[in-house]
Protein backbone atom coordinates (compact mmCIF):
# COMPACT_ATOMS: atom_id res chain seq x y z
CA UNK A 1 0.00 0.00 0.00
CA UNK A 2 1.03 3.34 -0.78
CA UNK A 3 2.45 5.29 2.33
CA UNK A 4 -0.21 7.64 4.44
CA UNK A 5 0.38 11.78 3.90
CA UNK A 6 -1.52 14.05 6.63
CA UNK A 7 -1.05 18.06 5.24
CA UNK A 8 -1.99 20.24 7.82
CA UNK A 9 -4.07 23.38 6.15
CA UNK A 10 -3.95 20.91 2.91
CA UNK A 11 -7.39 22.50 1.19
CA UNK A 12 -6.28 25.87 0.15
CA UNK A 13 -2.81 28.06 -0.89
CA UNK A 14 0.21 25.87 -0.37
CA UNK A 15 -1.41 23.75 1.29
CA UNK A 16 -3.77 22.49 -1.31
CA UNK A 17 -0.61 22.61 -3.60
CA UNK A 18 1.52 20.19 -1.43
CA UNK A 19 -1.55 18.01 -1.27
CA UNK A 20 -2.14 17.76 -5.28
CA UNK A 21 1.75 17.12 -5.57
CA UNK A 22 1.52 14.23 -2.83
CA UNK A 23 -1.30 12.56 -4.86
CA UNK A 24 -0.16 13.19 -7.80
CA UNK A 25 3.24 11.37 -7.09
CA UNK A 26 1.35 8.44 -5.88
CA UNK A 27 0.82 9.25 -1.49
CA UNK A 28 -2.50 8.71 -0.12
CA UNK A 29 -3.53 12.02 1.07
CA UNK A 30 -5.38 13.07 4.70
CA UNK A 31 -5.97 16.92 4.29
CA UNK A 32 -6.63 18.52 7.28
CA UNK A 33 -8.76 22.19 7.16
CA UNK A 34 -10.18 24.86 10.05
CA UNK A 35 -13.42 26.27 8.59
CA UNK A 36 -13.39 26.54 4.75
CA UNK A 37 -15.15 23.48 3.65
CA UNK A 38 -15.88 24.97 -0.07
CA UNK A 39 -12.17 24.75 -0.82
CA UNK A 40 -12.07 21.30 1.12
CA UNK A 41 -14.91 19.76 -0.40
CA UNK A 42 -13.53 21.06 -3.74
CA UNK A 43 -10.03 19.40 -3.11
CA UNK A 44 -11.31 16.22 -2.26
CA UNK A 45 -13.48 16.13 -5.47
CA UNK A 46 -10.16 17.59 -7.81
CA UNK A 47 -7.93 14.96 -6.66
CA UNK A 48 -9.36 12.19 -4.70
CA UNK A 49 -7.70 12.76 -1.01
CA UNK A 50 -9.48 12.69 2.12
CA UNK A 51 -10.34 15.85 4.52
CA UNK A 52 -10.88 16.63 8.06
CA UNK A 53 -12.01 19.45 9.85
CA UNK A 54 -10.41 19.98 13.11
CA UNK A 55 -8.15 23.00 14.92
CA UNK A 56 -4.28 21.90 14.78
CA UNK A 57 -3.93 24.78 17.76
CA UNK A 58 -6.01 22.45 19.64
CA UNK A 59 -4.48 19.66 22.00
CA UNK A 60 -6.91 17.06 22.31
CA UNK A 61 -8.89 17.79 18.35
CA UNK A 62 -5.28 16.69 16.92
CA UNK A 63 -5.59 13.54 18.87
CA UNK A 64 -8.61 12.61 18.59
CA UNK A 65 -8.64 13.69 14.52
CA UNK A 66 -4.79 11.42 14.14
CA UNK A 67 -7.36 8.97 16.07
CA UNK A 68 -9.71 9.25 13.48
CA UNK A 69 -7.59 9.79 10.10
CA UNK A 70 -5.49 6.10 11.40
CA UNK A 71 -8.85 4.48 11.64
CA UNK A 72 -10.71 6.00 8.26
CA UNK A 73 -7.51 4.34 6.57
CA UNK A 74 -6.49 1.78 8.57
CA UNK A 75 -2.83 2.25 8.67
CA UNK A 76 -0.44 4.85 10.32
CA UNK A 77 0.27 8.59 8.97
CA UNK A 78 4.06 8.04 7.71
CA UNK A 79 4.09 11.56 6.38
CA UNK A 80 3.45 14.68 8.54
CA UNK A 81 3.25 18.49 6.88
CA UNK A 82 2.88 20.78 9.16
CA UNK A 83 1.98 23.90 7.24
CA UNK A 84 -1.58 25.27 8.05
CA UNK A 85 -0.40 28.66 9.83
CA UNK A 86 -1.96 32.23 10.39
CA UNK A 87 -1.05 35.61 10.77
CA UNK A 88 -2.26 38.73 13.14
CA UNK A 89 0.00 41.55 12.15
CA UNK A 90 0.51 44.66 14.24
CA UNK A 91 3.23 46.21 16.00
CA UNK A 92 3.96 44.88 19.28
CA UNK A 93 3.30 47.83 21.74
CA UNK A 94 -0.58 47.38 20.28
CA UNK A 95 -0.68 43.62 19.77
CA UNK A 96 -3.19 42.29 22.48
CA UNK A 97 -2.22 38.73 24.06
CA UNK A 98 -4.74 37.03 21.86
CA UNK A 99 -2.97 38.02 18.67
CA UNK A 100 0.26 36.65 20.24
CA UNK A 101 -1.38 33.53 21.26
CA UNK A 102 -3.77 32.82 18.67
CA UNK A 103 -0.72 32.95 15.69
CA UNK A 104 2.00 30.70 18.45
CA UNK A 105 -0.49 28.20 18.76
CA UNK A 106 -1.75 27.79 15.40
CA UNK A 107 1.30 28.38 14.26
CA UNK A 108 4.24 26.83 16.45
CA UNK A 109 2.10 24.96 19.36
CA UNK A 110 0.44 22.88 16.26
CA UNK A 111 3.54 21.01 14.90
CA UNK A 112 4.10 20.12 19.02
CA UNK A 113 -0.27 18.57 19.15
CA UNK A 114 0.69 16.78 15.67
CA UNK A 115 4.20 15.64 15.93
CA UNK A 116 3.08 14.60 19.16
CA UNK A 117 0.00 13.12 17.78
CA UNK A 118 1.83 10.83 15.44
CA UNK A 119 4.99 9.91 16.51
CA UNK A 120 5.16 7.34 18.62
CA UNK A 121 3.98 5.29 15.49
CA UNK A 122 6.61 6.57 13.53
CA UNK A 123 9.15 5.18 16.00
CA UNK A 124 7.86 1.81 16.66
CA UNK A 125 7.53 1.30 12.64
CA UNK A 126 11.39 2.71 11.84
CA UNK A 127 10.17 5.38 9.27
CA UNK A 128 8.52 8.74 9.33
CA UNK A 129 8.78 11.69 7.25
CA UNK A 130 7.98 15.26 8.84
CA UNK A 131 7.94 18.53 7.14
CA UNK A 132 7.14 22.24 8.68
CA UNK A 133 6.59 24.97 6.52
CA UNK A 134 8.61 27.83 8.39
CA UNK A 135 9.18 31.00 6.54
CA UNK A 136 11.61 33.66 5.54
CA UNK A 137 10.06 36.22 8.05
CA UNK A 138 11.15 33.63 10.62
CA UNK A 139 13.87 33.85 9.44
CA UNK A 140 14.91 37.34 9.42
CA UNK A 141 12.16 39.22 11.20
CA UNK A 142 9.31 41.04 9.88
CA UNK A 143 7.98 44.66 11.16
CA UNK A 144 4.41 44.04 12.61
CA UNK A 145 5.20 40.29 13.00
CA UNK A 146 6.69 39.34 16.86
CA UNK A 147 4.27 36.69 16.70
CA UNK A 148 4.43 35.00 13.50
CA UNK A 149 8.14 35.55 13.48
CA UNK A 150 8.33 33.93 16.78
CA UNK A 151 6.22 31.19 15.85
CA UNK A 152 8.33 30.35 12.45
CA UNK A 153 11.78 30.50 14.29
CA UNK A 154 10.28 28.69 16.69
CA UNK A 155 9.63 25.67 14.08
CA UNK A 156 13.27 25.65 12.54
CA UNK A 157 14.53 24.83 16.27
CA UNK A 158 12.00 22.76 17.08
CA UNK A 159 12.98 20.73 13.81
CA UNK A 160 16.81 20.36 14.68
CA UNK A 161 15.27 19.12 18.19
CA UNK A 162 13.25 16.54 16.69
CA UNK A 163 15.41 15.76 13.78
CA UNK A 164 18.64 14.98 16.54
CA UNK A 165 15.93 12.85 18.85
CA UNK A 166 14.69 10.52 15.62
CA UNK A 167 17.73 10.00 13.27
CA UNK A 168 18.00 6.59 14.58
CA UNK A 169 14.71 6.15 14.35
CA UNK A 170 14.26 6.61 10.74
CA UNK A 171 12.32 9.50 10.42
CA UNK A 172 13.75 12.77 8.71
CA UNK A 173 12.31 16.32 10.29
CA UNK A 174 13.26 19.23 7.82
CA UNK A 175 11.23 22.62 7.45
CA UNK A 176 11.15 25.33 4.50
CA UNK A 177 11.34 28.13 4.61
CA UNK A 178 9.12 30.06 2.15
CA UNK A 179 9.60 33.93 0.67
CA UNK A 180 6.73 35.31 -0.42
CA UNK A 181 4.24 32.98 -1.76
CA UNK A 182 0.81 34.09 -3.50
CA UNK A 183 -1.80 32.39 -1.95
CA UNK A 184 -5.10 34.54 0.06
CA UNK A 185 -2.71 34.75 3.12
CA UNK A 186 -0.35 37.39 0.75
CA UNK A 187 -2.83 38.33 -1.58
CA UNK A 188 -4.68 39.79 1.56
CA UNK A 189 -1.84 42.21 2.12
CA UNK A 190 -2.74 45.67 0.10
CA UNK A 191 -1.18 46.53 -3.37
CA UNK A 192 1.25 49.15 -2.70
CA UNK A 193 3.19 46.77 -0.04
CA UNK A 194 2.56 43.94 -2.18
CA UNK A 195 4.45 45.81 -4.60
CA UNK A 196 6.91 47.47 -2.38
CA UNK A 197 7.63 43.46 -1.40
CA UNK A 198 7.69 42.35 -4.77
CA UNK A 199 10.76 45.27 -5.37
CA UNK A 200 12.58 43.09 -3.05
CA UNK A 201 12.37 39.90 -4.73
CA UNK A 202 15.76 39.66 -6.59
CA UNK A 203 13.74 36.86 -9.25
CA UNK A 204 11.42 39.42 -9.51
CA UNK A 205 7.99 37.85 -8.80
CA UNK A 206 6.46 36.17 -6.12
CA UNK A 207 6.46 32.61 -5.42
CA UNK A 208 3.86 30.00 -6.66
CA UNK A 209 2.64 27.13 -4.31
CA UNK A 210 3.67 24.55 -5.91
CA UNK A 211 7.44 25.56 -6.04
CA UNK A 212 6.75 24.79 -2.46
CA UNK A 213 4.79 21.38 -3.01
CA UNK A 214 8.34 19.97 -5.07
CA UNK A 215 10.34 20.89 -2.37
CA UNK A 216 8.33 18.66 -0.01
CA UNK A 217 7.74 15.51 -2.50
CA UNK A 218 11.63 15.80 -2.10
CA UNK A 219 11.95 15.61 0.87
CA UNK A 220 9.19 13.25 1.80
CA UNK A 221 11.44 10.83 -0.87
CA UNK A 222 13.72 8.09 -1.02
CA UNK A 223 16.47 10.52 -2.13
CA UNK A 224 16.08 12.72 0.58
CA UNK A 225 16.96 10.11 3.28
CA UNK A 226 20.06 11.32 4.43
CA UNK A 227 18.51 15.00 4.98
CA UNK A 228 16.95 15.44 8.48
CA UNK A 229 17.21 18.98 10.29
CA UNK A 230 17.65 20.93 7.44
CA UNK A 231 15.89 24.54 6.11
CA UNK A 232 15.29 24.40 2.43
CA UNK A 233 14.84 28.45 1.98
CA UNK A 234 12.79 29.05 -1.42
CA UNK A 235 12.43 32.63 -1.32
CA UNK A 236 13.73 33.88 -5.05
CA UNK A 237 16.94 35.40 -3.35
CA UNK A 238 15.27 37.51 -1.01
CA UNK A 239 17.12 36.45 2.00
CA UNK A 240 20.27 34.20 2.18
CA UNK A 241 20.36 32.35 5.44
P1 LIG B 1 -3.64 30.14 3.48
O1 LIG B 1 -4.19 31.17 4.39
O2 LIG B 1 -3.84 30.28 2.00
O3 LIG B 1 -4.20 28.68 3.90
C1 LIG B 1 -4.11 28.30 5.22
C2 LIG B 1 -4.62 26.89 5.40
O4 LIG B 1 -4.45 26.52 6.79
C3 LIG B 1 -6.09 26.73 5.10
O5 LIG B 1 -6.34 25.44 4.57
C4 LIG B 1 -6.75 26.85 6.49
O6 LIG B 1 -8.00 26.18 6.60
C5 LIG B 1 -5.70 26.14 7.34
N1 LIG B 1 -5.73 26.52 8.74
C6 LIG B 1 -5.52 27.74 9.27
N2 LIG B 1 -5.62 27.69 10.62
C7 LIG B 1 -5.88 26.39 10.93
C8 LIG B 1 -6.12 25.71 12.15
N3 LIG B 1 -6.07 26.35 13.33
N4 LIG B 1 -6.39 24.39 12.10
C9 LIG B 1 -6.46 23.71 10.91
N5 LIG B 1 -6.22 24.32 9.72
C10 LIG B 1 -5.96 25.63 9.74
O7 LIG B 1 -2.09 30.04 3.85
P2 LIG B 1 -0.81 29.86 2.89
O8 LIG B 1 -1.04 28.74 1.97
O9 LIG B 1 -0.39 31.16 2.37
O10 LIG B 1 0.29 29.44 3.99
C11 LIG B 1 0.55 28.09 4.33
C12 LIG B 1 1.73 28.05 5.28
O11 LIG B 1 2.87 28.63 4.65
C13 LIG B 1 1.51 28.85 6.57
O12 LIG B 1 2.09 28.18 7.65
C14 LIG B 1 2.25 30.15 6.29
O13 LIG B 1 2.67 30.75 7.49
C15 LIG B 1 3.41 29.63 5.47
N6 LIG B 1 4.03 30.65 4.63
C16 LIG B 1 3.29 31.29 3.69
C17 LIG B 1 3.88 32.24 2.89
C18 LIG B 1 3.14 32.95 1.81
O14 LIG B 1 3.75 33.86 1.24
N7 LIG B 1 1.93 32.61 1.51
C19 LIG B 1 5.30 32.59 3.04
C20 LIG B 1 5.99 31.83 4.06
C21 LIG B 1 5.35 30.90 4.82
P3 LIG B 1 -9.36 26.89 6.05
O15 LIG B 1 -9.28 26.79 4.54
O16 LIG B 1 -10.44 26.08 6.62
O17 LIG B 1 -9.33 28.31 6.53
Amino acid sequence: MTRLALVTGGTRGIGAAISRELARVGYRVAAVYLGNAESAEALRQEIGCAVFKWDVADYLACEAGVHNVVRTFGGPIEILVNNAGITRDVMLHKMSPQQWDSVITCDLTSCFNMCHATIGTMREHGFGRIINVSSINGQKGQVGQTNYSAAKAGMIGFTKALALESAAKGITVNAIAPGYIATDMVTAVSTEVLQGIQAQIPIGRFGQPDEIARIVTFLVSEEAKFITGATITANGGQYMA
